[in-house]
C-alpha cells in the first residue's frame, strides 16, 4: 500500500481489520507480547511515513458503530475511521455543523486530529480543538476513554501523532449548522497583506492567501463568509473589493492553471458550511493529485516578517512550487498541537512531485523561518533535526515521558517516532 502522494510506499508486513474493539485490544496484546509493533492507518493522506511501519497496520473500517449525535450536549460521537466528508453529510442532516474544516473533506477523523490539522480562520483552531474524548486501545490492550476530566492526559493525547494508542472512537463538539459564502479576489497587493496582516486574514470567517511569493501582489485570496443566522446570505455580500483585490469571475482552483471542477462552490453563493469551508469537493481528487506537501505553523504576529523572508526565496522555490496557501489558526491547548498556545499563521507549500529536489530546498526554507519558531505539520514533508523541533513545544518533555509509561515497550513506535521522540 502507498499513501495518498504515492511518495511513500509502507513497509507494513501485514494489515488486520478488527471487528470490534474488543477484538482490536487483543490484537494488540498479543501484538504487546510477541514484541510486535502496531500502527494504526487512516486515509493515508500524510506525505512523510509518520503512518508507516514494519509491523502490523491496522485498518479501522470494519469497527462497528456509527456516528452518534447527542443534541442535548451538543457532540458527536464518530468511529475514527469516517472520513470528515462523512460526518459532515451526517451533520448536516441532523441540523449540526462543526467548526472548520481542513482543505479536502477526504481523511480520517482520527488520522487528522492526531496529526493536529488545520483550516484557516483567525478565530477558528484546528480541527482537533472540537475534541471533547477520545477512545482508545493502549499498547496494554486496556480500552480507555480520556476527556477534560482526565486532565493532563487528554491534552497530551488528542494530538498524538499515533503514538499513544489506536483511537477507536471521538467525540466532537458540534453546533447548529450555517451557511457560508466563498469568494475569490484577484491581485492581492503584497503591500496591503505586509501592512496589516491581521486585517486581511481577519477579514472574514476564513482567509486563505495562495502565491507564489514572486511579485507585486498575491494571485489569489479566497474569502470565506459564515452566513449569520436568520440571514438570507444576501448580506455582507462580496466587496467590489477587498484591500485592493478584485472579485474573480470564474471559478478558481488554488493551482493557478487547473480546472476549478474539483472545488467547492465559489461566487458568493451561499452553501452549506462543509461545502464551502473545503476548498476541494468530497466527489473529487482534491488539489494536484500529484504532489508533495510541507507546511510550518508560527506566531501570527511575526506573519508579515516571515512572508518578507520567504519572499526572498521566490527565485529559488519557483521551480518546485506549485502554489503556496497562507492560512491563520487560532491557539489551542493540546501539547503538540503546532498552534499550541499560539495563534499562528501557516505557511503551505504544494510542491511538483520532485522530492529529491524539494528536500534539498527545505533546509533553507527552515533556515529563513527559523528566526520565527516555525512548527512543521507533524503529516508533512520536513528536514528538520529532531532537537529543533522538540524546542520549539514547551511540553515536548511531558509528552515524551507520557508515550514512555504508555507504551513502555514502543507497541505503537515506528522510525517516524524513533526519530522525533529519540
Ligand atoms: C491534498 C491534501 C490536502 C491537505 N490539506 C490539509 C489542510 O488543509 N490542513 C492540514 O492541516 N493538513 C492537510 N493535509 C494533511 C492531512 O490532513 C494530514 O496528513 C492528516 O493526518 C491526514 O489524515 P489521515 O487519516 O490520512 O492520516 P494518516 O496519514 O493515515 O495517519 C496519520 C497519523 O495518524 C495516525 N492515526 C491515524 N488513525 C489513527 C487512529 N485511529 N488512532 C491513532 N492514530 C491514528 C497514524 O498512525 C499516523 O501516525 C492535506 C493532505 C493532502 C493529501
Amino acid at each position: 500500500m502507498r499513501n495518498w502522494a504515492g511518495n511513500l510506499e509502507y513497509a507494513a508486513a501485514a494489515v488486520v481489520r478488527p471487528e470490534s474493539a474488543q477484538e482490536l485490544a487483543e490484537f494488540v496484546a498479543g501484538a504487546a507480547q510477541r514484541g510486535e509493533r502496531v500502527k494504526a492507518l487512516g486515509s493515508r493522506h500524510c506525505f512523510n511515513d509518520i503512518a508507516d511501519t514494519g509491523g502490523v497496520h491496522v485498518v479501522l473500517d470494519r469497527l462497528p458503530g456509527g456516528i452518534e449525535v447527542d443534541s442535548a450536549r451538543r457532540t458527536v460521537r464518530v468511529p475514527a475511521g469516517t472520513t470528515y466528508g462523512a460526518l459532515g453529510a451526517a451533520l448536516e442532516r441532523e441540523g449540526w455543523a462543526l467548526h472548520n474544516l481542513a482543505s479536502l473533506p477526504h481523511i480520517s477523523v482520527g488520522g487528522a486530529v492526531q496529526t493536529g490539522t488545520h483550516g484557516s480562520g483567525i478565530a477558528s483552531p484546528a480541527l482537533a480543538s472540537a475534541v471533547t474524548a477520545i477512545e482508545l486501545v493502549r499498547a496494554s490492550g486496556e480500552l480507555d476513554r480520556l476527556d477534560a476530566a482526565s486532565g493532563e492526559e487528554f491534552l497530551g493525547s488528542v494530538v498524538g501523532l499515533g503514538a499513544l494508542g489506536i483511537v477507536t472512537a471521538l467525540e466532537l463538539a458540534i453546533e447548529p449548522t450555517y451557511r457560508v459564502r466563498q469568494q475569490v479576489f484577484e491581485g492581492l497587493p503584497w503591500d496591503a497583506v505586509l501592512a496589516d496582516f491581521d486585517a486581511v486574514a481577519g477579514d472574514a470567517y476564513s482567509v486563505s492567501l495562495f502565491t507564489d511569493y514572486a511579485g507585486d501582489t498575491v494571485p489569489h485570496a479566497w474569502r470565506k463568509v459564515r452566513v449569520g443566522a436568520g440571514e438570507d446570505g444576501s448580506a455582507g455580500a462580496a466587496p467590489a473589493s477587498f484591500f485592493g483585490a478584485a472579485p474573480a469571475g470564474r471559478p478558481r482552483h488554488p493551482l493557478p492553471e487547473m480546472d476549478a471542477g474539483n472545488c467547492t462552490q465559489q461566487l458568493d453563493v451561499p452553501g452549506p458550511w462543509l461545502d464551502r469551508l473545503p476548498h476541494f469537493r468530497h466527489e473529487f481528487t482534491p488539489s494536484a493529485g500529484d504532489e508533495l506537501q510541507t507546511e510550518y505553523l508560527l506566531p501570527r504576529a511575526r506573519a508579515a516578517e516571515a512572508l518578507c523572508a520567504v519572499r526572498t526565496l521566490a527565485a529559488r522555490l519557483a521551480p518546485l512550487l506549485y502554489v503556496s496557501e497562507v492560512r491563520t489558526v487560532a491557539a489551542d491547548e493540546f501539547w503538540l498541537s503546532p498552534s499550541y498556545r499560539q495563534d499562528s499563521v501557516a505557511l503551505h507549500f504544494t510542491w511538483k512531485p520532485l522530492q529529491r529536489e524539494v528536500e534539498a530546498i527545505l533546509p533553507e526554507l527552515e533556515d529563513a523561518l527559523a528566526p520565527f519558531g516555525a512548527r512543521p505539520h507533524w503529516g508533512k514533508l520536513n528536514a528538520m533535526p529532531s532537537a529543533a523541533i522538540a524546542a520549539l513545544y514547551p511540553r515536548f518533555e511531558d509528552f515524551r515521558s507520557l508515550v514512555a509509561r504508555r507504551d513502555p515497550a514502543g507497541v505503537f513506535r515506528n522510525a517516524y517516532l524513533d526519530r522525533v521522540l529519540g
